[in-house]
């Protein structure tokens, strides 16, 4: 099925529980933290809708978004990424954990649905659940990592106190009940269901920690703590575009005896398979390869801007200036070249499937998470001082007198006074606001810190083909006197 934008947003009333502070909110299609961001989730399921053609397949006699699909071959994994980067160009990289993120991590898992090895793993749920989510086009967003400074229970059992991280706390014949917070739930806001697990290694006797299940948003005894929301603090869209729209929301993840059924449980009591399930099947390939994708379009809005700015200042014609816009004009091509290269080199795997070249998906995914700062760094070079030399926001055009002057004298040969603010204003909320700030921080750590990124790279390297380098070149050459012919 493919889902229209209103049905999602009606789905979106169901009771859940979200909280801003000590605040409840009732509606998050209707609250002025959230709604916005809502509208644009429904705007992608509309995308879909409006372009099947391209954003979905066909199976079973029914069509689904083409994120649910399991690539068998180089073409399935071109269209994919094609789906990708139209949800990712919809929303100028802004979401990063959208709708088609954790579906695509599921739908790798579901190519590989062995790994989920018994007893612990349940590989019937999991295809089951994979099944449900695409006749549902369902938007499930995950908490995959323990809270942060609280993954040692020997604290909190030394104090007596319950150990934080969420876990199994009882098995009933139904299903097992899950209790304790776990970090972030992007999106979880806007979502129908949250993946609970770890993408991150766990201790081997951190069993009941190592629960991997899906649960509804509105689970009863799940809670949404949200952080401060940015679109409340908007003044205008105008005065803060992308925070308006974009705010995707992130949450902690509190569950108090949340029940889930047995057949929405996929791994219980194995820490280490409960990791194992992303790395050894497609998962965690074609649910980075989105945000690689994503990344993508986010470098086209910044080096666009990069230009735009640069013709506003006047600057755009200086030697040095140009300079820098070829180099932001590289690392978008840069980019490009890196997610076209993982379909390129694709891999034929699992058995009958095809996957995105591990190697450079997290290549990409370093060289992104690493550089990200550095390109907004390049903007903020390139606006100067002219972001605060706007007005505090548009409302100076509500006074005729204001508006005269701010329309006379902000007014340069590039451009109006009015469309140098609309400009700046945009390139601040990348730069500088707390919209901007956010970014940041989920451009470095939304895969995880740096180390857990490099210890998948170092993973995926077959070592032995380069030893074989070294050793090739250091066997074509002797000590003086027994030198070797080089063949
Ligand atoms: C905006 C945002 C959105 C997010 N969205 C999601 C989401 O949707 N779902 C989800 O599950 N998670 C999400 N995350 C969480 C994200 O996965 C974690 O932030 C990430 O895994 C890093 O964990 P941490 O924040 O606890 O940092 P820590 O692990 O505490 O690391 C903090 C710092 O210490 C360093 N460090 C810690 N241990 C070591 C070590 N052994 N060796 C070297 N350096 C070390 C790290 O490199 C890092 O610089 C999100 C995070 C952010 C910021």
């Amino acid at each position: 099925m493919l889902k229209a934008g209103n049905d999602h947003l009606s789905e979106l009333r169901d009771g859940r529980v979200v909280y801003i502070g000590s605040e409840r909110v009732d509606d998050v299609t209707a609250h002025p933290a959230f709604r916005n961001a809502a509208r644009t989730v429904a705007s992608i399921y509309d995308l879909k809708l409006g372009n099947k053609e391209a954003m979905s397949f066909e199976e079973d006699g029914e069509r689904h978004s083409i994120y649910f699909l399991r690539a068998k071959n180089r073409e399935d994994l071109a269209r994919r990424s094609a789906g990708h980067r139209m949800i990712a160009d919809l929303t100028y990289g802004m979401f990063g954990r959208s709708p088609d993120h954790v579906a695509s991590f599921v739908t790798g898992m579901a190519m590989k649905p062995d790994e989920l090895k018994k007893p612990c793993g349940f590989p019937e749920n999991l295809l089951k659940y994979y099944f449900d989510i695409r006749s549902r086009d369902a938007y499930v967003a995950y908490a995959v990592v323990p809270p942060q400074a609280a993954r040692n229970p020997e604290f909190y059992q030394r104090k007596n106190l319950p150990v934080p991280t969420l876990s199994v706390v009882r098995e009933e014949d139904d299903g097992v009940v899950i209790s304790g917070m776990k970090m972030l739930a992007t999106g979880a806001v806007f979502a129908n269901d949250v993946w609970i697990g770890n993408v991150i290694p766990l201790a081997p006797e951190q069993k009941k920690q190592a629960i991997t299940c899906a649960v509804p948003v509105n689970a009863r005894g799940l809670k949404l703590w949200s952080r401060k929301p940015f679109e409340r603090e908007c003044r205008s869209e105008f005065d803060s575009p992308l925070a308006w729209r974009y705010d995707e929301s992130d949450s902690m993840l509190m569950c108090e005896d949340v029940k889930v059924p047995w057949e929405r449980v996929f791994v219980h009591d194995d820490a280490l398979l409960s990791r194992d399930i992303y790395v050894k099947t497609p998962s965690h390939c074609y649910g980075n390869h989105q945000s690689n994708v994503r990344y993508w379009s986010k470098m086209k809005l910044v080096l666009g801007l990069c230009s735009r700015i640069a013709q506003s200042t006047g600057a755009a014609e200086v030697p040095a200036v140009r300079e820098v816009l070829g180099h932001m004009s590289a690392v978008e091509g840069m980019i490009a070249g890196m997610v076209s290269g993982q379909i390129e080199a694709w891999e034929r795997w699992p058995e009958g499937g095809a996957c995105f070249n591990r190697r450079m998906m997290y290549a990409a995914l370093e060289w992104c998470t690493q550089n990200y700062s550095d390109f907004i760094d390049e903007l903020r070079e390139l606006c100067g001082g002219g972001v605060f030399q706007m007005p505090a926001d548009i409302s100076v055009m509500e006074d005729p007198a204001l508006a005269g002057q701010f329309t006379t004298f902000f007014q340069t040969p590039q451009s109006g006074a009015i469309e140098r603010m609309k400009l700046f204003k945009l390139a601040w909320d990348l730069v500088g606001s707390e919209f901007a700030g956010r970014h940041l921080q989920y451009e470095r750590f939304y895969a995880g810190a740096p180390f857990i990124i490099r210890n998948h790279a170092y993973r995926e390297t077959p070592w032995s083909e380069f030893h074989g380098v070294v050793d090739r070149l250091m066997a074509s050459y002797d000590i003086p006197g027994n030198e070797k012919r080089i063949s």
